[in-house]
């Protein structure tokens, strides 16, 4: 399951036209990165119920979750996906900076990294140099459907090797905002969690502080991690096909209701850089879109 299995399994000078980078300083660091980017919200997530009662709920504390759970979805179906990685539309610098600070608070890697494993996935999706099919495993079938989908939906985070940012998203380095971001991505996660906290403390003193830090920094990060990571997986292999659909990618209406439209996803391979998806009643990721169009703040819908 590790980098070096894909090495056994594809030869070298595949890998290399690939752009895909298995040793190195390089893929060891882009591990730990995704390593402290999963098990740090993961933990403060976890000490909700060590620490509870005193960690129970309040409807602050909801609401604040409330707000900073779209403004993440909004990071990462609208701004990383839709916009960094397909270009899907056209739109002002800065709203261009908000979506990059809000796709880097999502805790998700920097913007150059999920773009470059993004766009690996729609190349080569579902075949072995997919980086996250549940179909391959590391450049072999797995054996087991399970392991294969355990496999897509997280642990390839921890021992994948590196898509080369330079040949995948070079647009997103060349970018002085989008660079920015991601030389920032570690203060921008510090922020996403801090920033529920400050708003917590001016609404309710220093415990709704406490309680915003966990609930609406921790867990929110954590829950969209799930949920991001479930179209890897379970949009993968369960679910409804649209008919020109190319490969083993699925539609699945709940993952569309909390994505904002991206659980769309065998529309979304067949049409990948389109921006708005279909059906539409559920794509609130494309309403968005058109209400920002007629602001004038985006333009150029493909
Ligand atoms: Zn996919
Ligand atoms: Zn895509």
């Amino acid at each position: 399951m590790s980098a070096a299995s894909i090495e056994r399994a594809i030869p070298r000078a595949e890998l290399e036209r690939a752009g895909v980078l298995t040793s190195g300083p390089a893929v060891t660091a882009n591990q730990v990165l995704n390593a402290w980017s999963i098990l740090l919200p993961l933990a403060g997530s976890l000490w909700i119920l060590v620490d509870w009662p005193r960690t129970a709920p309040t409807a602050t504390t909801g609401a604040v979750f409330a707000v900073f759970f779209v403004l993440q979805v909004i990071g990462i179906g609208i701004g990383l996906h839709r916009y960094f990685t397909h270009r899907a539309f056209e739109t002002t610098r800065w709203l261009h900076a908000v979506l990059g600070v809000l796709g880097s608070a999502a805790f998700q890697g920097p913007i150059d990294r999920w773009v470059a494993d993004h766009r690996r996935h729609h190349r080569y999706t579902d075949g072995p140099l997919d980086p996250h099919s549940p179909h391959w495993m590391n450049g072999e079938r797995p054996g087991s459907r399970w392991l294969g989908l355990v496999n897509a939906h997280m642990t390839w985070l921890f021992v994948c090797p590196l898509t080369d940012p330079d040949r995948y998203a070079a647009d997103v380095r060349r970018d002085p905002i989008s660079s920015w971001c991601c030389r920032h991505y570690a203060a921008l996660c510090a922020a996403s969690v801090a920033a529920p906290a400050a708003v917590g403390l001016a609404m309710g003193g220093p415990h709704e502080a406490m309680l915003c830090f966990f609930w609406a920094g921790c867990l929110r990060v954590s829950l969209l991690h799930q949920i991001t990571w479930s179209i890897n997986s379970i949009g993968h292999s369960f679910g409804r096909q649209v008919p020109d659909c190319p490969d083993e990618s699925r539609d699945i209406g709940i993952f569309s209701l909390l994505l904002f439209g991206e659980g769309y996803h065998s529309y979304h391979h067949a049409h990948p850089n389109v921006a708005i998806n279909e059906p539409t009643h559920l794509d609130l990721g494309g309403f968005i879109l058109r209400g920002l169009r007629r602001l004038g703040w985006v333009w150029n819908l493909r």
